[in-house]
């Protein structure tokens, strides 16, 4: 499933194909995925020039003057930048057309979705999917998020909060994109046990957690911008990348650290892998 690194990669290698340029045509191939695709999108779009891009935790966002269209990858789509004419396959299900180039949304299991958020309706901010959303663990381009200020973020808005740290995490209303990878991986990494209730956690090993959280994603989106060239080209990969983790799917095999078993514990119907020898 791409978890934020994937989609700020997928921007990364989107953008220099679609910003200023003027969409020719818009394809879509079935009535919708997760949700249905707007009817009007041809109408909307064609001869119209996308201004620029932008990223809201996992949604992308492709803005023209008079709105936005919102892309969710789901639980498996991938976008390509490809040459006209290049043969349909089974999953693809939408496409952007841009002159001599389009943007193809491919989506085997159909959890994404492309959705139309026209400027007359507000700002993007206030768009009900993106509402309820925590912060920018990495501060967006507009403002830069220290982790000493995502810590105190985190230890003030968890004072009420009994659940267990790495379903906060996970909840996405007090900070975006630590998906179940980077929950494991970030609390390994501060030594925090992902059973420890939110509150009880203090503003020092805050600290370390909102350090270890950056780093972890940074270095995600570092690395899968190597692999930029797979979102172009007809024969590309879907993009997603595999690193290589301290505990998350290594179950019983020894800690990075302590050489101790990685143990698996499941948390909300989420797998979550940990050392319980390091993280106390
Ligand atoms: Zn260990």
């Amino acid at each position: 499933m791409p978890e934020l690194p994937e989609v700020e990669v997928t921007r990364r290698g989107i953008a220099p194909h679609v910003e200023g340029r003027t969409v020719t045509g818009v394809v879509m191939r079935r009535s919708g995925l997760r949700w249905p695709f707007p009817p009007d999108l041809p109408a909307l779009l064609t001869g119209r020039t996308i201004e620029s891009t932008g990223r809201r935790g996992k949604y992308l966002l492709l803005r023209f003057a008079h709105g936005t269209l919102i892309v969710h990858l789901g639980m498996s789509g991938h976008l390509r930048i490809l040459a006209p004419g290049v043969p349909v396959q089974k999953h693809d299900h939408f496409d952007l057309e841009l002159g001599s180039q389009l943007m193809r949304f491919t989506d085997p299991r159909r959890f994404g979705a492309v959705l139309w958020h026209a400027h007359e309706d507000g700002a993007i901010d206030e768009h009900m999917l993106l509402r309820g959303l925590g912060v920018e663990p990495l501060g967006t381009p507009a403002s830069t998020l220290t982790s000493a200020a995502l810590a105190q973020m985190l230890h003030r808005q968890t004072r009420s909060r009994s659940a267990a740290i790495k379903q906060v995490l996970l909840a996405g209303d007090i900070v975006v994109g630590v998906g179940n990878i980077y929950a494991c991986e970030s609390l390994f990494m501060s030594a925090i046990n992902p059973n420890t209730a939110a509150r009880r956690i203090s503003l020092a090993r805050y600290e370390r957690l909102a350090a270890a959280i950056q780093q972890v994603l940074a270095a995600a989106i570092e690395q899968g911008g190597s692999s930029l060239r797979d979102f172009i080209g007809a024969d590309g990969a879907s993009g997603y990348f595999q690193q290589n983790y301290f505990v998350y799917d290594r179950e019983g095999e020894p800690c990075r650290h302590c050489g101790a078993a990685v143990r698996r514990i499941m948390q909300g119907q989420r797998s979550t892998f940990y050392c319980v020898r390091c993280q106390k």
